[in-house]
């Protein structure tokens, strides 16, 4: 059997247009002789009726609370939605199908309701139904405790669903639908002349992702990478192929420039809060194991460290900003807080011993004058932490700088 997993996001499900290009998708596939499983996420973003966080704004708007257990309930709710609404669709195209959501598709995570693990697969009831439908639609992000509480997956979930799927049922290939053609060098909303990459491995989309392009879930590319399975990242609004994702040497003999290449794309994190904190005396390391003992006991997740011998500098998303304030406060730390800064980043698996590099970063940002207000590197990647402000001229200077727009 032939499986091809398609996951659909939330704008490729949101108008009835939309919704036409989808099944569209669905006809070639089947026609190319493939058994479909199709994973859909909630319809829309947020503001839009049945997106997840328009479900969520039910109760923030009532001033309430919800339980994590009872919110992953109503959370769970927007992939139904878009999943029964696809089935219906199908239906009038004289196309069979069925709907299982995650319990039913075999997820089986652990019990942290909100950001839940998948621990296996056991897709016994999808495989049965694929010999007897044409399409077998899954609730994305979903998944059950062993308890047998509903659960979810977190941001990007679906993406989880889908290639962990695509990985337990050995499928060909696992196809990631949005609403951009594949991923491209920078986020297209932002930087205007990105361009789509026709190749990229597994590693270079993954620090992407984890730098915050989110285009598709780290989590989701991490499992593709374990099982060796191939992703292909692409429109649900046009016929193009998109990128495809696999290990350098998946592409076989085509002239990919993922050797080649030094640098991939630039991504960011937005809205991050600057921590600077320091000892009076000579030693810092007192203060430094208390200072992020204090973040880590406190569920702050903590970034971008710099640890020099009479203190530490680091980052805090700046929603924990007032938290971590209040604590390091109370410890008698002084420190001293920058909020509304982005950290952006140069990625490339080619960066590594490049002389010249920071240089040409530097000298792009300086042109710009963009602040760099504290920097890192790793053999992948170069982050800098500018402003908000500057950040979307950084992401711009440096796209140029690397001639990104012209690959
Ligand atoms: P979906 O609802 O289909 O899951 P997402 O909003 O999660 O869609 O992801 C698609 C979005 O990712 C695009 O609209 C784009 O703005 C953003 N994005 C960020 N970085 C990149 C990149 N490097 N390449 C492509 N898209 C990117
Ligand atoms: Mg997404």
């Amino acid at each position: 059997m032939r499986i091809l997993v398609q996951k659909f996001g939330g704008t490729s499900l949101a108008s009835k247009e939309a919704r036409g290009h989808v099944i569209s998708h669905i006809k070639r596939e089947l026609k190319n002789g493939y058994r479909l499983v199709v994973v859909v996420s909630a319809m829309g973003r947020k503001g839009e009726p049945y997106a997840t966080d328009t479900l969520l704004d039910l109760i923030s708007a009532g001033g309430g609370s919800l339980p994590a257990r009872e919110q992953d309930l109503l959370l769970s709710c927007g992939e139904i939605i878009s999943a029964t609404t696809l089935c219906s669709l199908l239906q009038s195209e004289l196309i069979s199908s069925v709907v299982l959501t995650g319990a039913q598709a075999g997820f089986r995570t652990d019990q942290q309701f909100g950001n839940a693990r998948i621990l296996d697969i056991v897709p016994t009831r999808v495989l049965e139904e694929l010999e007897h439908k044409d399409v077998v639609i899954v609730t994305g992000f979903q998944g059950q405790s062993l308890d047998g509480d509903l659960t979810t997956l977190g941001r990007g979930g679906s993406d989880t669903s889908a290639t962990a799927l695509g990985a337990a049922l050995h499928a060909e290939m696992v196809d990631i639908y949005t609403d951009v053609n594949g991923i491209l060098t920078a986020d297209p909303r932002i930087v205007e002349d990105a361009q789509p990459l026709e190749y990229v491995s597994y590693a270079e989309i993954c620090n992407m992702a984890h730098q915050g392009a989110k285009v598709i879930h780290p989590r989701a590319v991490e499992i593709a990478m374990q099982s060796g399975i191939p992703v292909r990242v692409r429109s649900t609004f046009s016929e193009s192929e998109g990128t495809l994702v696999a290990n350098p040497e998946g592409f076989k003999d085509v002239q990919t420039g993922v050797v080649d290449r030094y640098v991939t794309g630039i991504a960011y994190v937005a809205n991050v809060t600057q921590i600077t904190v320091e000892s009076q005396s000579k030693t810092g390391h007192n203060l430094q194991l208390k200072v992020f003992k204090a973040m880590a006991e406190n569920d702050i997740s903590v970034d971008f460290i710099n640890v020099t011998p009479s203190g530490a500098v680091y980052t805090v998303f700046d929603s924990d900003s007032a938290k971590a304030e209040a604590i390091l406060e109370q410890l008698g730390l002084g420190p001293r807080i920058l909020t509304g800064c982005a950290k952006v980043s140069v990625i490339g698996g080619g960066i590594n011993g490049v002389p010249g590099i920071m240089a040409k970063i530097v000298e792009a940002l300086s042109e710009q004058n963009v602040q760099i207000l504290q920097s890192a590197d790793s053999n992948t990647t170069i982050w800098v932490l500018v402003n908000k402000e500057d950040m979307v001229q950084a992401l711009r200077a440096l796209h140029a700088k690397f001639e990104l727009g012209r690959c």
